[in-house]
């Protein structure tokens, strides 16, 4: 048994079964034993990769999507360009290389990142060396402005709680201790909170909902500084145009699928987005969500295809063939482009590069 997991053990024994939200956020967030505290997770050598670690073209595109946005804003002189969850910080340091040409936008950016664990945080110094940044554990503690946001693959990794459909009605998924001795969830009949106006009514027995609560609460504060301050953000994860059932709760441990309550603290524990409470809850404060553009769509947009080209002139063969499968790793609807989407929020009265332009 993992330390943390012999913890939530007598946690449970003390206070009865946990939600899946407080199981899933001691697993990622304990202070001593968490694994975003304790590990390194990502590359080769780590349990899962994410887009700008596949290819430095995703950051150098988000980088130039930030600059026409930013001019979109009537540039301002100074302006908070802040990420949350950066993991190594990849993202960041392409798209502010990419985004060097433009030193005005370089010299008014004011780099924030939003990051809970102080291991991440180190390397995070380590990549960005030489840029001038500022750490905050929570969004809330962010300075005011005008700003653009940039999120990939943070919101996945915020605590859900799980409603299971039943014949009798709804329960909430638990996790308790088997005579066995390990972890099992069980149900316990309570209906789920309604949020976004789910079509709660059509499930049938065996349906799960998902509902998360720290995910929608993050958005609205994002978008709250957008509508008071002016600005955009960008989500970019797994997920779906919600409402929609299905039971996404998953770990993972060195690139595969495991059981997400075998070994508390050693695995990725995520759940796929709901991009349609993300939007509504950014509705609600008064900011403007755009239409869900897919992983594929954007980058292609973006201009994927030429920045690959440019990259791959003069290169040797190997060289090209790695571009061009990073090219289909990141667009490949068999691979990243159709699961991962892009959320774009913004203050009214913004024209957001991609999702206002023309078809
Ligand atoms: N964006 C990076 C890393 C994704 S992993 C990439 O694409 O490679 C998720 C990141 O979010 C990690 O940096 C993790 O430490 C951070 N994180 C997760 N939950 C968090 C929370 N509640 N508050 C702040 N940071 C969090």
């Amino acid at each position: 048994m993992t330390p943390l997991a012999e913890a939530l053990v007598r946690r449970i024994r003390a206070d009865g079964p946990m939600t899946v939200a407080d199981f899933m956020a001691a697993c990622l967030g304990d202070p001593r034993h968490g694994y975003y505290m304790t590990r390194q997770p990502f590359g080769r050598g780590g349990d899962f990769i994410t887009a700008p670690e596949i290819s430095q073209m995703f950051g150098e595109l988000i980088g130039l999507w930030a600059v026409a946005t930013w001019q979109a804003m009537g540039k301002p002189s100074s302006f908070i360009l802040a990420e949350l969850g950066p993991g190594r910080g990849t993202l960041m340091a392409d798209a502010l290389r990419a985004a060097r040409l433009r030193t005005d936008f370089v010299a008014a950016a004011r780099i924030h990142l939003i990051e809970a664990s102080p291991r991440l945080r180190v390397l995070q110094a380590e990549t960005l060396r030489g840029v001038d940044v500022k750490w905050h554990g929570e969004f809330a503690d962010l300075p005011e402005g005008p700003a653009i946001f940039l999120a990939n693959e943070f919101f996945d990794a915020l605590p859900i709680r799980q409603f299971a459909r039943t014949a009798e009605g709804w329960a909430e998924r638990m996790v308790g201790i088997a005579p066995d001795g390990h972890f099992t969830v069980g149900l316990r009949p309570t209906a789920p909170p309604v949020i976004g106006g789910a079509g709660l009514a059509n499930a049938a027995p065996g349906d799960v909902f998902e509902v998360s609560r720290a995910a929608t609460a993050t958005i609205a504060a994002v978008a709250e500084r957008l509508t008071s301050h002016g600005g955009a953000a960008l989500v970019v994860d797994y997920g779906h145009d919600g409402p929609a059932f299905g039971d996404t709760f998953q770990a993972v441990a060195e690139h595969r699928y495991q059981d997400p309550l075998a070994a508390p603290g050693e695995a990725d524990l995520t759940a796929h987005v709901d991009f349609g409470a993300l939007a509504e809850a950014a509705r609600r404060v008064g900011a403007l969500p755009r239409r869900l553009v897919t992983q594929g769509d954007f980058l292609i947009r973006l201009g994927l295809r030429q920045r690959a080209e440019r990259l791959g002139r003069d290169k040797d063969d190997a060289t090209r063939a790695r571009i061009a499968s990073e090219v289909r790793r990141l667009t490949d609807p068999k691979a990243m482009g159709t699961l991962f989407k892009v959320l774009a929020v913004s203050s009214h009265g913004l024209a957001l590069p991609v999702f206002d332009d023309d078809p």
